[in-house]
Order: C-alpha cells, then structure tokens, then sequence
C-alpha cells in the first residue's frame, strides 16, 4: 500500500468509487473519466506501480488479473460485441495514475489501436 496512490486509496476504501467487482486480490470499478460507454479499471490490490513492476511471485495474481478482467467485461455486457483492453506503462505509454491497471474500453466500436 502506498499512502500517496489514489488507487491504493480506493481499495482502502478511503476515497470512494463505482465499485464492480472485489475479491481479495483484486478490485474493479468504473473509470471517473469514462472515455467509451463502458469504461472499467481492474487492478490489483497490491500497490505495483505498472507492468514492469510485476515480478515472477506475482503470476498467479497476474493471470487471476487477466482472467477476472474478462469476467467484469462479462458482466458489463460487452463481451460478445468485444471490447479493447489496454495497460498503459509509464511516459510513453501515457500512464497517469503509477498503480498497475487495466483498462476495460467498449459498448462502442473504440477504433483503431493508436492514434493515426
Ligand atoms: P492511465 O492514463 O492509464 O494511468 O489511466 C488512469 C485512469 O484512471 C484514467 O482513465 C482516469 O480517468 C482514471 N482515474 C483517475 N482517478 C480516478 C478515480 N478516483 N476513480 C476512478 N478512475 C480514476
Ligand atoms: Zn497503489
């Protein structure tokens, strides 16, 4: 936990947020700056800063992660039209929050990968 990361603080339950899905590794809520009409966050609960942080102790959270993402895409209904994933790392990468996140982008075509 860090005592500065807003996403640590959410999972603190110290700030509040759309909650979806919550288990005791991971939580998932809606994004406060939805940029789709389904905007979700999965993250972990343990504080790691982005996706270069992950470590070989944390496959089996990593793979938990991914596969709990696919069921909030699940239950927000957007699966079977499909929806866009997205881990953004660092700089470059365009990440603004320093606390690993997935995206969940859809309820919309979200168009190509990156800006053309
Ligand atoms: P990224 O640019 O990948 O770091 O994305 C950070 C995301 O977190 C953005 O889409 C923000 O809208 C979202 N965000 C920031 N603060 C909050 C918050 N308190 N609750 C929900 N989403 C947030
Ligand atoms: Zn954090």
């Amino acid at each position: 936990m860090s005592n500065t990361c807003i996403f640590c603080k959410i999972v603190a339950g110290a700030i509040p947020a759309k909650k979806i899905y919550e288990d005791d590794l991971v939580l998932a809520f809606h994004d406060i700056q939805p940029q789709a009409p389904v905007h979700a966050l999965v993250i972990p609960k343990r504080h790691l800063v982005c996706l270069d942080d992950l470590g070989t102790e944390d496959r089996d959270m990593a793979g938990h992660l991914l596969e709990r993402t696919a069921h909030v895409a699940r239950e927000l209904g957007v699966s079977q039209n499909g929806y866009r994933t997205l881990i953004n790392t660092r700089q470059h990468g365009g990440q603004e929050v320093d606390h690993l996140h997935i995206h969940i982008l859809g309820g919309k075509p979200i168009g190509p990968m990156v800006c053309r």
